[in-house]
Order: C-alpha cells, then sequence, then structure tokens
C-alpha cells in the first residue's frame, strides 16, 4: 500500500513551500468536494476525502512535515494514515470543519459543527386494496431518546457538567494563524462549553437511550411496491443539539389474486369460452370498486385486451388515476359431453376441418402420426404443436 501512496502536496495540490494556510485552504477545498454528504455512496470521492484528510494531518503539523520532507512516507508511516472511517476525520480535524468555511456547508448555526441525526428505516407491507385507497399504519421503531435520568446532557445526576477548562464554557476558541484570526468549535467540549465528568450511569453518558416507538403513518393512496414514505424528524435525535434525522417507511404490497399492477394500470386476466369470443358476450368484471360489466363484442381474438378508463390505481403524486386492462384469452375445455362433442365435430364438418377421428386404436394414432406431413399443423414426439415446416 504505501508503494502506491501519492505525494502528500500532490494530493492538496500545492507546492513543497506553502505556508499552513495555504495547505488549510486546499485541504478544506477537497474536504468540501469530496465530502460524505454531497457524494453519498460514492467509495471513489470517501477515498479521496480519507487522502487528504491524511495529506493534511501530516503536513498542517510542523514536526510531521519535516519527517515527510526528508524521508517520505517512511518518515510518517506509524502515525499518518490511520484513519478508519469518515467519523474518525471529524475527530481529528472537527476544529477546522467547525468553524468558519464549513459552517454554512453543514447548516450548522455559531456553535460549530452540528450533526443531523441518523435516519431510521421501517417497512410496512400493505394489500393492493389499501395502497390504492391510501392507509394509516402503525409502525415500530427503536429510536433513542433522551435519557430521562440525565435530562440528555449525560452527566451522573447530583455532579452536573462543569464549565469546559479549555474554552472557559464559550463553545469557541480562537485561533491564530499567521496574520488570521479564525473562531472554531473548542475541540474538547466540541461546542458544548462544558464537560462532562462522571457519566450518567442510566446511559452511559450518551445522554440517550434506545427505545421502541409506535408511530402513526399515514400512507398516501396509489404507494407501489419499493416507495417509501418520508417521515421528517422522526429518526434519531442528533447527538449534539442539531436537528433529528428523518424515519424512511419502505412500502411492501402484496401480490393480489386477481390483479397485477403495471405503472398505475392494473392487468386482470379474463376467460372466454370459444363461443363467446365467436359471438359476443357481456361479462362482470371485478373491479377495486365493484363489479363492472364489460360488453365483449362477437369476433374477439384471444389476448385481446379491453381498457376500462380510470379503473386503475391513484397516482401517488398527481392524484390521477391508471385504467384497468381487461385481458381476454380463450379457454379450451379439457373435457366436453358427448353432446357438445358432436356438435364441435359438426361444426369441424363445416369448417372442413381435418380432427382426430373419433374412437382411434393405438395403432391407427401412430399411422396417424406419420401421416401428419399432410395435415394443417404437426407434432412433435411430445404431441406438442408445431408449425408447418417453411423453407429456410
Ligand atoms: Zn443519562
Ligand atoms: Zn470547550
Amino acid at each position: 500500500m504505501a508503494a502506491t501512496k501519492r505525494d502528500y502536496y500532490e494530493v492538496l495540490g500545492v507546492s513543497r513551500t506553502a505556508t499552513k494556510q495555504e495547505i488549510a485552504r486546499a485541504y478544506r477545498k477537497l474536504a468540501i468536494k469530496y465530502h460524505p454528504d454531497s457524494n453519498p455512496e460514492d467509495e471513489n470521492a470517501v477515498a479521496k476525502f480519507k487522502e487528504a484528510a491524511e495529506a493534511y494531518e501530516v503536513l498542517s503539523n510542523e514536526e510531521k512535515r519535516a519527517q515527510y520532507d526528508r524521508y517520505g512516507h517512511a518518515g510518517v508511516g506509524g502515525q499518518a494514515g490511520g484513519f478508519r472511517d469518515v467519523g474518525d476525520i471529524f475527530e481529528a480535524f472537527g476544529d477546522l470543519f467547525g468553524g468558519t468555511i464549513f459552517e454554512d456547508f453543514f447548516g450548522g448555526r455559531g456553535r460549530g459543527r452540528v450533526r443531523r441525526g441518523a435516519d431510521l428505516r421501517c417497512d410496512v407491507t400493505l394489500d393492493l386494496e389499501e395502497a390504492a385507497s391510501g392507509v394509516t399504519k402503525q409502525v415500530r421503531l427503536n429510536r433513542h431518546q433522551i435519557c430521562e435520568a440525565c435530562g440528555g446532557n449525560g452527566a451522573e445526576p447530583g455532579s452536573p457538567p462543569q464549565t469546559c477548562p479549555r474554552c472557559g464554557g464559550r463553545g469557541q476558541i480562537i485561533q491564530t494563524n499567521g496574520i488570521l484570526r479564525v473562531q472554531t468549535a473548542c475541540p474538547q467540549c466540541r461546542g458544548k462549553g462544558s464537560v462532562v465528568t462522571t457519566p450518567c450511569s442510566q446511559c452511559d453518558g450518551q445522554g440517550a437511550v434506545p427505545r421502541e416507538v409506535v408511530l402513526e403513518v399515514s400512507i398516501p393512496p396509489g404507494v407501489d411496491d419499493g416507495m417509501r414514505v418520508r417521515l421528517p424528524g422522526e429518526g434519531q435525535p442528533s447527538p449534539d443539539g442539531g436537528p433529528p434525522g428523518d424515519a424512511y417507511c419502505f412500502i411492501h404490497v402484496r401480490p393480489h389474486k386477481i390483479f397485477r399492477r403495471e405503472g398505475n394500470d392494473l392487468v386482470i386476466q379474463v376467460p372466454l369460452s370459444y363461443s363467446q369470443a365467436v359471438l359476443g358476450t357481456e361479462i362482470e368484471i371485478p373491479t377495486l370498486s365493484g363489479k363492472r360489466t364489460l360488453t365483449v363484442p362477437g369476433g374477439t381474438q384471444s389476448g385481446e385486451v379491453f381498457r376500462l378508463r380510470g379503473l386503475g390505481m391513484p397516482d401517488p403524486r398527481s392524484g390521477g388515476r391508471g385504467d384497468l386492462l381487461v385481458q381476454t384469452f380463450v379457454e379450451i375445455p379439457k373435457k366436453v359431453t358427448p353432446e357438445q362433442e358432436e356438435l364441435l365435430r359438426k361444426l369441424a364438418e363445416l369448417d372442413e376441418q381435418n380432427v382426430t377421428p373419433h374412437r382411434e386404436s393405438f395403432l391407427e394414432r401412430v399411422l396417424h402420426y406419420f401421416r401428419a406431413d399432410s395435415d394443417e399443423t404437426e407434432r412433435d414426439s411430445e404431441g406438442k404443436r408445431k408449425p408447418k415446416k417453411t423453407k429456410q
């Protein structure tokens, strides 16, 4: 790994004679550019963010910088590059982020870096009918709540937090960098202005304890499987007085017995008998809002689709409605009565169709099979129909 390491000056894009301020400025620029909050799930950005932090850690420290200038990466091998994750970088350089430039970036106000609470996830499963009409559901979340014993300050009752000795309770310290005076969050109390000497025994000084909460989620009409409903402010509380995170409720919709959803349309398959398809019929179609009568005209083909407008799913955004698509197919009976068979044979005669004779011995069937070339269609060895041979 050491062999592939880039030069720290190159990483920050500064010359070897760069001043402390130039190095800090270059680092802030990179940290903003590659910050994980603005590059979600981009591992390359995280790597760049860490690389820049590592370079800054060395070059911002006079002693380490001198070592690095003399011996390269080997000179600082034991000290640099120890950042396991982005949180470590905040631990190390929180004061740099807390002060001036990062304030706007993180939306913090005055008291240094303020972290938003983490987001939480919950799941809810609906029937298609519930998804169509919208519904209110109860969900359970495991969330940190302010510890009642210490009121959230993390100090054991009876031994309140002490004024921070480093900043005298202001939460901010002034750092002088040459001609620049930079006000930053106090690294010891992290901007709080106070430090806990005896941690609260109920919450181990965390100021919060996990608790199950039950929330009512109002799910709008039309949600689909995989969508999520945001519950603003229902996530974890912020560890340092910032805004809480959000909860996201992921929607799952159970498959329906008769309707299949396609976008905002619903699809239903309806069987027709041969005679219904030929002669036409009226059939009752179930919809999400009761039964409807569909007129199927004579001569309907198997697979033909009829569209019933506005009987699909509502659109969760526009409020418009999709359609119900009635897909017909002609069902072939597996068994017929002798009378039906007689009539079908007459029909076949009228149509001059070649049909299998009424009763056929095994031998006759075999002979018939070998004569199949003269048939309209022929069957393969498994009895499946295959198209007549065509020129290839
Ligand atoms: Zn507590
Ligand atoms: Zn302090």
